[in-house]
């Protein structure tokens, strides 16, 4: 029998998928962060993909700077609310925490960079602003994190940038292929219209790039083009049966469950 009954209401899907990494309340992320030991060697920062300084971001929340926090962690990557809900934090940052060698339960840092960013996302306090305009245009293809990391930087300096997604929503894996109990879609499109806000890039949803006659036509109008295109289909596994209706990928799986929740068939 499985583990959990299937869903058939929004209150029983909230509760079946209920958040891992909740926001933590200020109470919280004060005590986790006076855990932290501040290490010169900061494992946990070698162990982040995207570098960021975690003892710096950790004591700027416990000395209640949480916007300087959340500038430390954005200056670094520009997912951060999302990165620290989703990363594989205790096999990364986590993982890699001091903590561990005394069998001492490592720092939140996820939950600690999610409460960061979560605070200047919700009072929508800016930190970044686009640079002069250098009048350069550059079209991006895909509003995943590459595409809308890769327009921030560029607007950060001053080059005019327009998004071209083929799905109706931003932030690509983020919102259509993680577990719904990582990161709800209100949280992920809220930090992609927090960023989209702040550095001004235009985005064209439902407007795919399928042809070379429109990559050639793009050529013609931009100074450059970036492929974000990182998100794909299931790779096959070559095993009869896959073409059988209703047997889909688990991506194709986790985005219908994702936008539709409890309805999905
Ligand atoms: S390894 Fe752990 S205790 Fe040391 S700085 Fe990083 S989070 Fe803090």
């Amino acid at each position: 029998m499985a583990e959990f009954s299937t869903p058939t209401t929004e209150q029983q899907f909230a509760a079946n998928f209920a958040q891992l990494k909740p926001v933590m309340n200020r109470t919280e992320a004060l005590y986790e962060s006076s855990r932290c030991l501040f290490c010169f060697d900061a494992p946990c920062i070698q162990a982040c993909p995207s570098g960021i300084d975690i003892p710096q971001f950790i004591r700027q929340i416990n000395s209640g700077n949480e916007t300087g926090a959340a500038r430390t962690i954005y200056e670094a990557n520009y997912f951060g609310n999302a990165c620290g809900k989703v990363c594989p934090t205790e096999v990364l940052c986590e993982g890699a925490c001091v903590y561990n060698l005394q069998e001492v339960k490592p720092i939140e840092i996820g939950r600690l960079q999610s409460y960061a960013t979560t605070k200047v996302i919700t009072s929508g306090k800016h930190l970044f602003k686009p640079g002069a305009d250098n009048g350069r245009r550059v079209a991006i293809i895909g509003a995943g994190p590459a595409g809308i990391s890769c327009a921030c930087e560029l607007r950060a300096l001053g080059y005019a940038v327009d998004v071209f997604e083929a799905k109706a929503q931003p932030s690509g894996l983020t919102v259509y292929g993680v577990a719904p109990y990582k990161i709800t879609n209100e949280e992920a499109l809220a930090e992609m219209a927090y960023l989209q806000a702040q550095f001004g890039y235009s985005v064209q949803y439902n407007s795919p790039i399928t042809s070379r006659a429109e990559l050639a036509a793009l050529e013609a109008s931009y100074d450059a083009i970036f492929l974000g295109i990182g998100l794909g289909k299931t790779s096959s596994l070559g095993l009869p049966g896959e073409d059988q209706k209703n047997c889909v990928g688990a991506v194709e799986f986790i985005a219908e469950l994702r936008q539709l929740h409890h309805r999905v068939a």
